[in-house]
């Protein structure tokens, strides 16, 4: 190995960190030896898909041979009857992961910045590095603070845009914090952005959300034009191993976006699997109930256990435990049990653990409660 290449690389390529994904359980598998793991590392729903998804793969599995449909025409068709909006306000992407860096890529270059906050979804930062833009990262509101510990703080996001800000992103709710902006604090915000600045709202998590006050920004598109809301079908829907979400914007930002986007960025099987996901109702109802209960019976017995919760709205939370989090991250693996460490975030004493079934919920709420003793 030689830093030769990295030295070629352009500058923004130069300062990247790659992504730290959740551990896999086949590497966790072949590590330790260990069967019968419980990964609660990614926010993936425990449920996964439905049998209309199922059923909706098994059609299309003999036209593999061909190219998908490189416009998405009948998922964005169903798309735009839920949203209420044209077609052509939809951009689709391989995971919505895609559509923010093609908006990274689209409005940010050398010169220019984008805002985001401290403690928001790590994909922004990368995507921003990549273009060799500034960051301009607000402090997020205090770990003391009564409702949204660690939470974005608007007014000091709305702070930092310039002249030369060209995005912000603005993830409600937030991974991995679990906090979220209510609607009057974010049409407050929106109005304040610039015309330049292309503003953000990730709701990856969505459909989990089940809070008074939550907005639905899509609904806002008419009257902030510079707003693209992203969505996906990774969380709620099940489907994060296909790899496809989709961004909401004005028809003339999303066509920006269509000149730089792949035309097959989102496959042929995740488009006629969304599709079927779309549907399928009754499946998406059962997996967000699961996670209604689960969340707050796990959020409590973390409590219980002396770990400081987060409140979170989405499949996750995220819990301080007061001490280096890393050792017990480890000894959690060692009980088959994988989440998430933050210290990449700058939270070395907090874990994220995404919310799983009632009986992998009970392994990590054993296995938390055995290493917490040691
Ligand atoms: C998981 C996640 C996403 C996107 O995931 P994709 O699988 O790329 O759609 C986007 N934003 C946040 C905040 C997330 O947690």
């Amino acid at each position: 190995m030689t830093d030769k290449f990295l030295d070629l690389a352009v500058a923004g390529i130069q300062g990247l960190h790659p992504y730290q994904p959740g551990k896999p359980v086949s590497e966790l598998e072949r590590e330790y030896g260990i069967s019968d793991i419980v990964k609660l590392a990614s926010n993936e729903n425990p449920l996964g898909p439905g049998e209309a998804v199922n059923a909706a793969i098994a059609t299309v599995l003999p036209a593999l041979a061909r190219y998908p449909d490189a416009n998405g025409f009948e998922l964005k068709a169903a798309l735009a009857g839920r949203h209420g909006l044209p077609p052509e306000c939809i951009t689709l992407g391989n995971g919505s992961n895609d559509v923010l860096v093609l908006l990274a890529e689209s409005f940010l270059a050398p010169g220019l910045e984008a805002v985001y906050s401290r403690y928001a979804f790590a994909v922004y930062g990368l995507a921003v590095q990549a273009t060799g833009a500034e960051h301009r990262v607000a402090d997020a509101l205090p770990a003391s603070h009564p409702d949204q510990p660690l939470g974005h703080d608007l007014d000091a996001m709305a702070a930092l845009i310039g002249p030369r800000t060209r995005v912000v992103f603005i993830a409600n709710p937030n991974n991995p914090t679990g906090t979220w902006v209510d609607a009057v604090a974010l049409e407050r915000f929106l109005d304040g952005v610039p015309a330049h600045v292309i503003a953000v709202v990730d709701e990856a998590y969505f459909e989990y959300v089940d809070v008074p006050g939550y907005p639905d920004a899509s609904q806002w598109l008419q009257r902030y034009p510079n707003l693209v809301v992203t969505r996906t079908f990774s969380k709620a829907y099940g489907l994060a191993g296909l790899r496809i979400g989709y961004g909401l914007s004005d028809p003339g930002l999303a066509g920006v976006l269509n000149r730089l986007r792949q035309p097959f960025n989102s496959s042929l099987v995740a488009q006629v699997a969304a599709l079927a996901a779309l549907g399928d109702h009754a499946h998406l109802a059962r997996g967000v109930a699961l996670n209604r209960r689960e969340l707050a019976r796990v959020s409590a017995a973390c409590s219980a256990l002396g770990l400081g919760v987060i409140p979170s709205v989405g499949n996750f939370i995220l819990v301080d435990t007061g001490t280096q989090a890393a050792p017990l991250f480890e000894a959690l693996l060692r009980r088959g049990v994988i989440v998430r460490p933050v210290g990449n975030y700058g939270l070395p004493q907090h874990l994220r653990i995404s919310i799983g079934t009632e009986s992998e919920n009970d392994r990590l709420i054993k296995a938390l409660g055995e290493v917490l003793q040691q």
